[in-house]
């Protein structure tokens, strides 16, 4: 599958400023957005695609490598994999863009007053081991950070903010439309009612600078598909001088080649040969500390489940560890030599010849057939 042209993603030219790669990313994220199309996988890949396209395109040097070398010159360093091979990915960074559309809490607010930063998630992807024994893992994150050139001021250092001299500090303008006057917020300052006269040279004026960490993730032992880590204040910088969000690490558990997880019960399948099915016998089954012996008794059917009690998971919330469920499959011989099957021959004849009943299901399968068809007699 070839990539899209991430310009073309955005539905932009190719010298497109910030603010419209902003707007074009505001629009179609709000569209694509996963809280909005729950459950709707085409609505998810155009989102993953959009914040990939805005993530290189808002960032100077990737977008510079993107405009030379196309997808070549930035794979492999977008932020935390983005939709690549999915294990670790970030799935969406919210970032300064959607600070505003979801958390706003509506009506007007002074654009100056401190404003908390958005928290991120980081989808993590644990194997099953892991999450029972419990783990570190080294995870990198994106995110914007106070500019330290400017202590997220804006303005270079030595600089001062100047009162906006189209809103006189108010941050709001009256337009005239018609009949009626509108209050709109000021396009020169953009509702901070100031004005930065000289952009500081780190941040261009932004305040935030984008960083990725290396952060050391504790993974509790027990955890579970849908469990949410927080780091405290490892989100977002804050906007004058707002304290951080946080950063929520969602845990999933990859399958497992032999068992699956219930909550805190594990199942498997173990594969037996009829011979030990009809006799009884014992079978060597894993479990996550090591192999165990389990007791088949005779007349072992196929599907009957063997529970092995706190074989499980120690829940991480507490309590006592669940169980593992063994489930036996009787499989049929395979490869006989002419001899090995004269015998099978041998051995059915002489049920044949006896008689009891030597298949329980069999006998009460065709009983009940016959009984279905006499049923059906008028
Ligand atoms: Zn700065
Ligand atoms: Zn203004």
């Amino acid at each position: 599958m070839s990539k899209r042209d991430y310009y073309e993603v955005l539905g932009l030219e190719r010298g497109a400023d910030q603010k419209e790669i902003k707007k074009a990313y505001r629009r179609l994220a709000q569209k694509y957005h996963p809280d909005r199309n729950p459950d709707d996988e085409t609505a998810a890949e155009k989102f993953r695609e959009v914040s990939e396209a805005y993530e290189v395109l808002t960032d100077s040097e990737k977008r510079a490598a993107y405009d030379q070398f196309g997808h070549e010159g930035v794979d492999g360093q977008a932020g935390g994999g983005f939709g690549g091979a999915g294990a670790g990915g970030f799935s969406d960074i919210f970032g300064d863009v959607f600070g505003d559309i979801f958390g706003g809490g509506g009506g007007r607010r002074n654009p100056n007053a401190p404003q908390r930063g958005s928290d991120l998630r980081y989808n993590l992807e644990v194997d099953l081991e892991s999450a029972v024994a419990g783990t570190s893992v080294d995870i990198r994150v994106p995110r914007h950070i106070e500019c330290e050139r400017c202590d997220g001021e804006g303005a270079e250092p030595g600089t001062s903010k100047e009162t906006c001299p189209t809103c006189h500090g108010h941050g709001q303008v009256r337009m005239q439309q018609g009949f009626f006057a509108v209050q709109q917020t000021c396009p020169t300052c953009h509702g901070s009612g100031q004005q930065i006269k000289v952009p500081c040279h780190k941040c261009n004026g932004e305040g935030r600078e984008r960083e990725t960490r290396t952060l050391s993730v504790k993974i509790p032992a027990g955890v579970d598909t849908g469990d949410r880590i927080r780091l405290n204040a490892e989100g977002e910088a804050g906007i004058n001088g707002g304290p951080p969000g946080d950063l929520y690490v969602q845990v999933a558990i990859k399958p497992h080649h032999i068992f699956e997880r219930e909550g805190r019960h594990l199942q498997c399948e173990v594969p037996i040969n009829f011979v030990d099915a009809t006799l009884g016998g014992e079978l060597e089954v894993p479990t996550l500390d090591g192999r165990v012996k389990l007791k088949i008794p005779p007349e072992t059917q196929t599907g009957k489940m063997f529970r092995l009690k706190g074989k499980g998971v120690k829940p991480v919330r507490g309590g006592p560890a669940g169980d593992l469920l063994c489930r036996v499959e009787v499989e049929t011989p395979v490869k006989l030599s002419e001899e090995q099957k004269d015998l099978l021959r041998k051995f059915q004849d002489s049920l044949d010849g006896s008689n009891s009943h030597h298949s329980p299901k069999k006998s009460n399968f065709f009983d009940g057939v016959k009984k279905f068809f006499e049923d059906m007699k008028p």
